[in-house]
């Protein structure tokens, strides 16, 4: 939060020893520009090379560090034209090995006989018999009569390795990294306020990037890796801790934000609400419209979360919501990820709000650009008092007579970052979120820390599980006559199609031929139709309309149907080739059934090799409906930095932290920042810089 010129941290990283103008090019590529950029940027993992084995104990396929003095070195070439080797014999006490390097050469000069050096690598045999290590890091030792030089970086010590970026080695980012901890002064300055660091026992800011990337002898490499070290732990605590501040900063200031407008609700609303509702609120539904309808009548802006897994029921009371707004002569827009989505809410609210006096249009990219100007024109008007559309449409194209409420349907594409810009449009809407995917806890305090929530746990009345089996390829006859079964009793199927990485085309190509077949061979006499996103909206809405009329038996789609569709009647989702989808992707493919009274089945067929991580999810998904569990099992399936594509869902890009590895020390930082805002604190620190820099770290520049 110090800018200070003379802050070394600031300084630009060209000023150091190691780092010429190419360097500093490289560097500033990879987003290094200052010194602090450097030393943020903390190693991946580390290695323990601090115990030196004697060269006679050496072990086939260890890894391990090895020092001795140059016997010989030589170039050899090698069959392959312009391919060349270094070859290097070193000897200690008890005995000799070789190290080869290929296409080095420059090292032939670097390795001169008598010099000692440490090598670290992995031993492995030699075709011609004896040990050998293939292109190990190195390192020469300074001569005995040099004068104290600095100490060993690579080897004999317990090393960091960085990251490769670019032109930028591990071996280089080390020597790098070394080079401006070197010339690190011990009173960098300390952002955290002073009260909090000697509470939480975190070293100061200069110890910690010392520690934190040439971590003390002694060290264990475990804690290391685990990034648990009281050195790591600071510096993610640190970055969060500004974050979960930027979150309380932002909730303080929603507080102060007033609302051109009141929202009342009477009786009359009330019965206009209950004309509509085609059935009875579960317990949660109705406590969920309550924190909503409460939140609407306060004089600021409203700012929650609904969160419920599929089927829940979120639909109803986001139009209840709605409908409050519009009798208060208010316009509402609902903001979805894709335009089937929001087609498909286009479909479902204006047949709820058939009964009222409201009109809602749609507002999608691949409408012809006359609707969308008429629809724009009825929204500007106040002809229209609901829009339904893509988030991008809805927030760039569309000028409202009175926007009051903002209702995004999420569905995990959408985050903190993205949903700030609505403010701009200047209405000071209150803003309802939904989501689907139950996110684990932890990720949603970072997801939506500034959010109030409300959740729909509970299911609606007479759903029961959905029946989710794994079977091979090789029971698709089975499937089939389950689905006929099914058919025959009335209901209808869903078959979704295998997803091909490759090429959208290729999608199509499979899911054209599954309807072929389907059609023609399998359940010939049924009616089975083709859903895919490259279709015409007329003829996609076409499709879903007669799907949810009951017109059509059987649906073959792409992952076009992923989300937000919606037909009880439906009661089987084959999903070929499961194995290719995400965890996430299934649960919500699987969604789609289980919508009505009746006993749904969701098969998840599978084509082998079925890898064991495929085997896992699969089962994974078998063995429970419940979202959240789905949801932690897929974190600890996929790991660290894979959860759903951290840019997709909305979550904020950490330097140092990880949301995932470190979400305890989320919860720290957050319960940090909030009661020190709480406390009274900021007399010491200058809140506007903080906001400030979080705006800009996080991509809120320019937001209120
Ligand atoms: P989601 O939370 O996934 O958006 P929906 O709002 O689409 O779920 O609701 C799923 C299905 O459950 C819909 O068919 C909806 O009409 C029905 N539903 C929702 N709430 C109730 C309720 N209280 N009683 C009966 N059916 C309900
Ligand atoms: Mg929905």
């Amino acid at each position: 939060m110090h800018r200070d010129t003379d802050d070394p941290l600031q300084s630009p990283v060209q000023y150091l020893k190691s780092v010429g103008p190419r360097r500093a090019e490289d560097l500033a590529t990879a987003g290094l520009r200052t010194v602090e950029d450097l030393l943020l940027s903390l190693p991946r993992r580390y290695e323990d090379r601090a115990r030196l084995t004697p060269i006679g104990s050496l072990r086939l396929d260890e890894r391990t560090a090895v020092t001795g003095e140059i016997l010989s070195c030589g170039l050899r070439s090698t069959r392959r034209r312009g391919f060349r080797i270094v070859e290097l014999v070193i000897q200690d006490d008890s005995g000799t090995v070789r190290a080869t390097f290929l296409n080095q050469s420059f090292l032939k000069d670097v390795f001169t006989p008598h010099a000692h050096v440490v090598l670290f690598g992995k031993i492995e045999r030699r075709r011609a018999g004896g040990l050998q290590l293939t292109n190990p890091d190195y390192e020469l030792l300074p001569a005995a009569d040099d004068d104290g030089e600095e100490g060993l970086i690579h080897t004999g010590r317990i090393v960091p390795v960085y990251e490769k970026l670019g032109n930028l080695t591990p071996k280089l980012r080390r020597r790098v990294a070394y080079g401006a901890l070197q010339r690190l002064p011990d009173d960098v300055p300390e952002p955290l306020p002073d009260e909090i660091r000697r509470r939480l026992e975190l070293p100061t800011r200069a110890v910690a990037f010392r520690d934190a990337h040439f971590p003390p002898t002694g060290c264990s490499v475990e804690a290391l890796n685990a990034f648990r070290t009281p050195a790591q732990r600071r510096l993610v605590f640190e970055e969060f801790f500004f974050f979960q501040l930027g979150l309380a900063l932002r909730r303080r200031e929603a507080a102060t934000i007033t609302k051109p407008r009141t929202i009342r609700v009477d009786d009359r609303i009330r019965r206009a609400a209950l004309a509509v509702l085609p059935f009875r609120l579960t317990s949660d539904q109705r406590q969920a419209l309550k924190d909503i309808v409460s939140d609407l009548q306060r004089p600021h802006p409203m700012n929650r979360l609904l969160q419920g897994d599929v089927g829940s029921g979120k639909t109803i009371v986001a139009l209840l919501a709605a409908l409050v707004a519009m009798e208060n002569q208010l316009q509402v827009a609902v903001m979805s990820p894709t335009e089937i989505l929001a087609e498909q809410h286009y479909l479902t609210l204006t047949r709820l709000l058939a009964p009222s006096r409201f009109d809602a249009v749609l507002l999608t990219g691949t409408m012809p650009a006359a609707e969308r100007r008429m629809a724009s024109a009825h929204l500007e008007s106040g002809a229209a008092q609901l829009v339904v559309g893509t988030h991008a449409l809805v927030q760039e194209a569309v000028r409202f007579k009175t926007l009051g409420l903002v209702i995004i349907d999420e569905q995990h594409r959408f985050g903190v970052m993205q949903r700030a810009t609505l403010r701009s449009k200047g209405h000071e809407p209150d803003v309802l979120v939904m989501t689907a995917t139950p996110i684990p806890r932890t990720l949603a305090l970072t997801a939506y820390g500034d959010l109030e929530s409300s959740e729909i746990r509970e299911l609606p009345p007479g759903r029961q599980a959905v029946r989710t089996t794994v079977r091979p390829d090789g029971e698709r006859a089975e499937t089939y006559a389950l689905i006929e079964r099914e058919l025959d009793g009335g209901r209808q199927a869903y078959v979704v199609c295998p997803l091909v990485e490759e090429s959208a085309k290729s999608d199509l190509s499979a899911a054209t031929d599954m309807a072929e077949h389907l059609g023609r061979k399998v359940f010939s006499g049924r009616r089975v139709a083709l859903l895919h996103g490259r279709m015409k909206r007329a003829e996609r809405d076409g499709i879903m309309h007669d799907f949810a009329a009951g017109h059509i038996d059987v649906l073959v789609a792409t992952t076009v149907i992923e989300v937000g569709i919606d037909v009880p009647n439906a009661t089987v989702m084959l999903v070929d080739h499961a194995e290719r989808f995400g965890l996430a992707q299934l649960h919500q493919l699987r969604g789609r059934v289980g919508r009505g009274p009746a006993q749904a089945h969701c098969v998840l067929m599978y084509h082998a090799p079925l890898s064991d991580q495929a085997r896992a999810r699969l089962d994974a998904l078998a063995s429970t409906d419940d979202g959240f569990e789905v949801a932690e099992r897929d974190l600890e399936l996929r790991g660290p930095g894979d959860f759903f594509g951290t840019r997709q869902s909305g979550l904020p890009v950490f330097r140092v932290g990880d949301v995932i590895r470190d979400h305890r020390v989320m919860d720290d930082a957050r319960r940090a920042a909030f009661a020190w805002l709480d406390g009274g604190a900021g007399a010491d620190v200058d809140l506007r810089a903080v906001r400030d820099g979080w705006a800009v770290r996080y991509g809120l520049v320019g937001v209120g």
